[in-house]
């Protein structure tokens, strides 16, 4: 049986990375030099996308970025949507911008990633960016493995070696998760298994992970007798689940934690664990943006 199983605090690492990030946002503005603006673009009322943007916005006026937010009705026609994509790629006052998914069915999510400038593409989700980063190339890396990996670095977690379970291979997580997780790098340098809904016998492969790490968008699916013993876990999801409480959900993720948490050696909790993290990565991207750090 493993010691107490240590928490891998989301929120404590976000905050120091902001911190860090605040420290160059004031160096900046006391060269005179403008805060990078971060703008996003939402589209509908859905309930989770709204609280995600207003996050972003709250996270980014701490640190003393700028930050507007485009706010369109749920029957925005695709064209409208690629016109203020067209109006933000050629706007000088903004560093980056992010376009807040889910879309609605009636738009090309591709196209319209694809109609992002790869430079103001601080999400990371255009092409040229994922290009890069398959590559190994500097550019903007998708803020949810870039938050993963940096959780990682922070609590020195030794990943060499290791056999590295992903579950979920979505664009935005399991898939640029599991090529950052097999890279020369540190860290890095891992055995990778990816895992999806057509996998067979899923508990065998999660059974042998050191590291696993889930974003299949199922709540509590991971039980501890998934999880082999002193492995280090990391819960991607989020859900709200009803509960007796005043808001009448509580946030759980994809895994049981409960019971997974007495069995392994690291655990990222929901919420407070890769959530901030997602953020604050948003944020450094942004900066990055404004220093030009990738795209001249
Ligand atoms: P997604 O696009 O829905 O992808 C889910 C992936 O999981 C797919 O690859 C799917 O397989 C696989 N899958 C679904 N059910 C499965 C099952 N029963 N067994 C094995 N594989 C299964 O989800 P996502 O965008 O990656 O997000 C995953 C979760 O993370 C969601 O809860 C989301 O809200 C959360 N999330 C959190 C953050 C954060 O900042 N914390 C950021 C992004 C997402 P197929 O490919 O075969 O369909």
């Amino acid at each position: 049986m493993p010691k107490k199983a240590k928490l891998i605090d989301g929120k404590k690492t976000a905050a120091a990375v902001k911190e860090e990030i605040k420290v160059e946002v004031a160096a900046m503005i006391d060269s005179d030099i403008d805060a990078p603006h971060l703008a996003a673009v939402i589209i509908g009322e859905d309930p989770a996308s709204q609280t995600y943007v207003a996050s972003k916005e709250k996270a980014a006026y701490h640190i003393g970025m700028t930050s507007s937010v485009y706010r369109l009705p749920d029957n925005t026609s695709e064209e409208k949507l690629l016109k203020t994509i067209d109006f933000l790629n050629k706007d000088p006052e903004v560093d980056g911008f992010i376009v807040q998914l889910p879309l609605p069915d009636h738009i090309d999510v591709d196209k319209v990633i694809d109609s992002i400038d790869p430079a103001k593409d601080v999400d990371g989700f255009h092409p040229v960016n994922v290009g890069k980063m398959a590559l190994g190339q500097p550019g903007y890396l998708s803020a949810t493995p870039a938050g993963i990996m940096e959780l990682f670095k922070r609590y020195r977690i030794d990943t060499v070696g290791k056999h590295c379970v992903i579950l979920g291979r979505s664009n935005i997580v399991g898939s640029p998760m599991s090529i950052l997780m097999s890279k020369k790098t540190s860290p890095g340098n891992a055995t990778v298994t990816v895992c999806h809904s057509r996998t067979r016998d899923i508990e065998k492969y999660t059974r042998d992970a050191d590291i696993l790490i889930c974003a299949i968008g199922q709540p509590q699916f991971v039980k501890a007798e998934m999880v082999k013993e002193g492995a280090i876990v990391i819960d991607v999801g989020i859900h709200r689940i009803p509960a007796d409480n005043e808001k009448g959900y509580r946030l759980v993720g994809d895994v049981d934690f409960d019971a997974v948490v007495k069995k392994v050696k690291y655990i990222t909790p929901v919420p407070g664990g890769v959530g901030p993290m997602t953020i604050a990565m948003l944020l450094k991207n942004t900066l990055s943006a404004a220093k030009k750090e990738f795209y001249k």
